[in-house]
């Protein structure tokens, strides 16, 4: 049986000395337990275990577990228009957003008696064909037009990268010193998984998103 504080556990002290040795605050770095295709069941240990903030990639997975009594939960996967009511009452945050079309929907979804629906730009930052994302060169554009949404809330940018593209990691770290010397205030870089966080730490990733390292292996 898969033991989900152990896990929890090592992943956190491996965080705090990758902060650490990036001369970063562990405090600044938010862990994401990703438990996408897990059952709830699992969620529920790691709630035991102290774990406060979940991603999912698919909205009708979130809609059902969305009953456990998560503090965070963070939509972390391709969004289709048809699927946005489903998240945008659901989840606090949604690091996936690549057009404006998706975030137009959240910002008319969600509901008004809610606190702002807090989003991240997903760059396609390897430029690959067949991955989700903005091209770094549309950010900028992107990020003016999600700040006139009064339901959203702007706070950065998310990414992940091809495997074999070792620089990509800082090249985002850039592009977010870009966006936030024009202004924009944003706090957060979602960027790292479970083969490559301590990376993303170095580079100065504020969220990473774990689930392998957590759950176990998915089928
Ligand atoms: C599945 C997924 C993760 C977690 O990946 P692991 O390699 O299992 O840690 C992180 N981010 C996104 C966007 C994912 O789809």
């Amino acid at each position: 049986m898969i033991d989900i504080a152990a896990n929890l556990k090592a992943v956190r002290s491996r965080i705090v000395a990758a902060a650490e040795q990036a001369q970063r605050n562990p405090a600044d770095i938010t862990l994401i337990a990703v438990s996408k295709t897990k059952p709830l069941g699992l969620v529920q240990q790691a709630l035991g275990a102290g774990q406060n903030s979940f991603g999912e990639n698919y909205a009708q997975e979130l809609n059902e577990k969305a009953t456990a009594q998560v503090a965070d939960w963070h939509f972390i996967g391709p969004l289709q228009s048809n699927k946005t009511k489903l998240v945008a009452n659901h989840a606090a945050w949604v690091h996936s957003v690549d057009r404006l079309k998706i975030a137009q929907r959240l910002n008319e979804q969600r509901n008004e008696e809610l606190t702002p629906l807090n989003i991240c730009i997903q760059v396609n930052i390897s430029d690959e064909p067949q991955k989700a994302g903005v091209a770094p060169a549309e950010v900028l554009k992107l990020a003016e037009q999600l700040v006139e949404l009064p339901k959203l809330r702007l706070r950065g940018l998310m990414c992940i990268p091809s495997p074999t593209d070792t620089a990509a990691f800082g090249r985002m770290a850039d592009l977010y010193k870009a966006l936030n010397a024009n202004g924009f205030g944003m706090d957060s870089l979602s960027m790292g998984m479970s083969a490559d966080y301590e990376a993303a730490i170095a580079a100065g990733a504020t969220h990473v998103r774990v689930g392998t390292a957590i759950f176990g292996a998915r089928l």
